[in-house]
């Protein structure tokens, strides 16, 4: 059967008939680049090799290329030009938000969540370690939700201590979702600074910097169609910090390196055409998501899913739940011989069977075996039909 998962080039040497054939349901761990990506990108590294530093005339062509881009992210976020960063990804939007806030700003104080991404629980880690900050986890219920009461209560009673409050908007694995609105407002009233990791929510919901109060906000363009290491950051004005990276005066003087020109304005391109189509790819993500789910119910007896399915959830991620069994326990390698590309955890850890942090810090029974599925508009009901036929070869024959 065959199946165009998306678009990929015809005269590509990786492209054997079984890859060509791939299903493609990981698109919470990256996503394949659009071919508009490509293009832009590709005009960069063709006729913009100019440093953006440089004041000759390729240089001031580069320098035009990358703050044409941060007008279009900031457009696109509500923000003001001068609020957007560029970053290699966002791990480092997040390393640098937390790292900071606490060097800079005086966080002495900071709330978060135990089923945040490694690069933010490794990074309170890494700043307990060496740093006089206080680390406190608000409470979660079984799907990953935040305990509004105890979140109150830990924002409430931070004494003197300047705090900040980091929480993603969507996570990543089980894809339970965050009301921005709320929790930004929440946090607003207590003083706090908010810090969202919005990697998996940013090009598929609408978020709008000028309404909500945000300090910071991390994204990444390879989760919306666009390269890998390239990130931003969104700081809000009034927190003035130092470079995260110490060097030449790039980014404002916030961040030095010599710009990847290419990918920002592969990543701007990319943002650009998630906000313009977010409509039409929801739809057609969500009617994906759903069929699979509905077939998943009839098909498998003892499913369950991780994320809050009657609450907030991400319409991208569906975290499946199977009842142990020995055919279960290879099921994501069983899925990948058949051409099924999924995850078993977090993208970052898909791969190395270390276990999830986020499925521990819920409770989630150890002897289920957990595969998270992954949309995006590329995916075709044809395919949730496959991987179904598939799923059922591997457990049930
Ligand atoms: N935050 C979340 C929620 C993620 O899912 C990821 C990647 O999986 C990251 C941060 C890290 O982003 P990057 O791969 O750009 O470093």
């Amino acid at each position: 059967m065959f199946f165009k998962s998306h678009p990929r080039h015809p005269r590509s040497k990786f492209l054997d008939t079984k890859f060509f054939m791939r299903i493609y349901f990981d698109n919470a761990s990256t996503t394949p680049l659009l071919p508009e990506v490509i293009e832009a990108m590709t005009e960069v590294m063709h006729n913009i090799f100019g440093n953006p530093s440089s004041i000759h005339a390729d240089g001031r062509k580069a320098r035009m290329a990358v703050e044409d881009a941060r007008k279009t992210v900031a457009k696109v976020l509500g923000a003001s030009i001068g609020e957007v960063f560029f970053t290699s990804c966002g791990t480092e939007s997040n390393n640098m938000a937390l790292k900071n806030s606490v060097r800079d700003l005086g966080v002495r104080r900071i709330i978060s969540a135990k089923t945040e991404h490694h690069c933010v629980v490794h990074t309170l880690a890494a700043i307990q370690k060496y740093g006089d900050v206080d680390v406190e986890f608000v409470r979660l219920d079984k799907y990953g939700n935040a305990d509004q009461h105890h979140l109150r209560e830990l924002l409430e009673n931070g004494g003197e201590k300047k705090t900040l409050l980091s929480l993603m908007h969507a996570n990543n694995e089980t894809g339970t979702m965050l009301d921005l609105q709320k929790v930004s407002a929440i946090c607003a009233e207590s003083g706090a600074l908010f810090h969202t990791d919005t990697v998996q929510t940013i090009g598929y919901f609408p978020i709008n910097l000028s309404e909500l109060k945000v300090a910071f906000l991390s994204g990444s363009a390879h989760k919306f169609h666009g390269p890998k290491g390239c990130g931003f950051i969104y700081i809000n004005g009034d927190n003035i910090i130092s470079p995260f990276i110490d060097g030449g005066s790039q980014e404002r003087n916030m961040r030095a390196g010599t710009e990847n020109v290419a990918g920002i304005v592969g990543l701007a391109k990319a943002l650009e055409i998630a906000h313009r189509d977010q409509e039409a790819r929801r739809q057609k993500m969500m009617q994906t998501r759903q069929y699979f789910k509905e077939k998943l119910l009839q098909n498998f007896e003892g499913i369950e899913f991780n994320g809050d399915e009657n609450g907030l959830c991400h319409y991208k991620i569906l975290s499946a739940s199977f009842p142990t069994s020995p055919k279960a326990d290879l099921l994501l390698l069983n899925l990948d011989i058949a051409g099924i590309s999924a995850s078993g955890g977090s993208a970052c850890s898909s791969g190395v069977d270390v276990g999830s942090h986020v499925l521990t810090a819920l409770g989630a029974d150890p002897d289920r075996v957990t595969v998270r599925f992954s949309f995006s508009h590329f995916n075709t009901l044809q395919e949730a039909e496959e991987v179904i036929s598939q799923l059922k070869r591997i457990l049930q024959n």
